[in-house]
């Protein structure tokens, strides 16, 4: 398992709700937290590490020590939304990348946890954001879709080179093709959606 990057098809790919969780998925989530903090990362959705479930984790403080810190979040949704930010976001899927984004500033989440127990949740700031970032890429959405017309002006360049990188990576078979990854992920789907 690893981080896909911009402009990985798995990233633009509807995440189904979990029907079942099983002990590989308590790995699966193990295994993205390690990921997450070798990474920097405060956040992290299924889609980034090539896994078609809702499902995102979450360390605020980035910090394997802090494992108290360690957030789940299966079947997640936005129950309300108010107010607007605007702040800088990254994402590990486009390592190097900041930009503004504007977004609602507070927000209501409800979700399960890993042990089947619903959670409710009124967040604001780096938590709300961070939430509102993982849920959009469930839903195939990056932040770079969010992006005013003059920020995605300054962002252009670098995207087109992670499409190179990303079109030199498949030309060079270290990466499926299109077709093998909508297959593998319907694959994944059946098991647990
Ligand atoms: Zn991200």
């Amino acid at each position: 398992m690893q981080i896909v990057q911009y402009p990985h098809p798995t990233l633009r790919h509807v995440s189904k709700p979990l029907k079942r969780v099983d002990k590989e998925l308590h790995a699966i989530v193990r295994h993205m937290f390690d990921l997450m903090y070798a990474a920097k990362g405060v956040g992290l959705a299924a889609n980034q590490v090539d896994l078609p479930y809702r499902l995102f984790i979450i360390n605020l403080e980035s910090d394997p020590a802090a494992p108290e810190k360690e957030m789940v979040f299966l079947n997640p949704v936005l129950v309300s939304r108010k107010g607007t930010a605007e702040a800088e976001e990254g994402c590990l899927s486009l390592p190097g990348l900041y930009a503004d984004v504007k977004r609602p500033e507070r927000v209501t989440l409800n979700a399960f946890d890993l042990a089947g127990q619903e959670i409710t949740l009124e967040l604001d700031g780096l938590f709300a954001r961070a939430v509102q970032h993982e849920i959009d890429h469930l839903d195939g959405i990056l932040f770079i879709d969010r992006l005013s017309p003059t920020v995605e002006m300054s962002v252009k360049d670098a995207l087109v080179d992670f499409e190179l990188q990303f079109a030199g990576q498949r030309e060079r078979g270290e990466l499926p093709d299109d077709e093998a990854v909508a297959k593998r992920l319907a694959e994944l789907e059946k098991l647990r959606t």
